[in-house]
């Protein structure tokens, strides 16, 4: 990922974007950078659309109807995202808010609800996960969009996980063993999902469904019992260190 200008303030927008397009923004991205952050005519902002790449913008006419940008160049090309899911139990609405956006900063390229017996919540608002994912992306210089899946249960998704495809189990249950040797063990390169349990963990048949898997490594975070919000951060950056695009050291394989 090609060094990011974190000063310039990143709008993600639907449009497409090429040098010299006028890009006309909404009432929220208006109000967003007019009266929030209190940019004038000219002001410069990064535009990323999660297929273009990343270009320079100007701010240009700016009316009661909205405000709209001309973009100029191209400042990063168009970044894959490692290939992660990442499966969970919806929590309530802040924690799932924190979730969605911790997610991003970690590198989920997919974020995908689970109805697990013991989820909290079944119902989830799929607008707000997505808003929070782009405000996160905006944040912390991902150029591109996170999927938001709808809410699916445990079952299904392994039913129809592909075989080849490592589940990476996060198990308070799991017998303790170094994380970073478990995962320097096992490959990637048909993409990873992180699997992380609801504040009331799996049962005992869930967790057997889940182990019965073709590439399941069952992983271990340490000897204390972590929210599920807390695994995920922790489980990400495991991941991202070892297999994912974290720079590697002497003990991952680097890309
Ligand atoms: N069954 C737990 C208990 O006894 O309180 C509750 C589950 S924990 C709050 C939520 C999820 O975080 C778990 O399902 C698991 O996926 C993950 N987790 C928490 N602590 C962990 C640990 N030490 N090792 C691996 N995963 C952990």
């Amino acid at each position: 990922m090609a060094r990011t200008d974190f000063r310039t303030p990143r709008l993600y927008v639907e449009a497409p974007l090429a040098e010299g397009a006028e890009v006309k923004l909404d009432p929220q991205q208006t109000n967003y950078l007019l009266n929030v952050l209190r940019l004038g005519a000219d002001a410069s902002v990064l535009l990323f659309n999660g297929r273009d790449g990343e270009f320079t913008s100007a701010l240009a006419a700016t009316s009661r109807k909205g405000a709209s940008l001309i973009v100029g160049r191209r400042t990063r090309p168009q970044e894959a995202p490692p290939d992660v899911d990442y499966l969970f139990a919806p929590l309530k609405h802040a924690r799932l808010d924190y979730m969605a956006q911790k997610a991003v900063e970690m590198g989920a390229r997919r974020l995908r609800p689970l109805i697990t017996r013991r989820t909290q919540i079944a119902r989830v608002n799929l607008e707000r996960l997505r808003a929070n994912a782009i405000e996160a992306c905006e944040q912390c210089g991902v150029i591109w969009a996170p999927e938001v899946a709808a809410p699916e249960t445990l079952e299904k998704t392994l039913a129809r996980w592909p075989p080849e495809r490592l589940i990476v189990f996060c198990d308070e249950e799991a017998p303790q063993a170094s994380p970073l040797d478990a995962l320097g063990e096992v490959s990637a390169e048909h993409g990873v999902g992180l699997l992380v349990g609801p504040e009331g963990g799996f049962d005992d048949d869930e967790r057997a469904a889940i182990l019965a898997g073709p590439r399941v490594l069952r992983l271990s975070l340490g000897p204390r019992i972590l929210r599920a919000d807390t695994a995920a951060v922790a489980a990400l950056a495991l991941i991202q260190a070892t297999l994912g695009d974290w720079p590697k050291g002497r003990r991952g394989r680097g890309p």
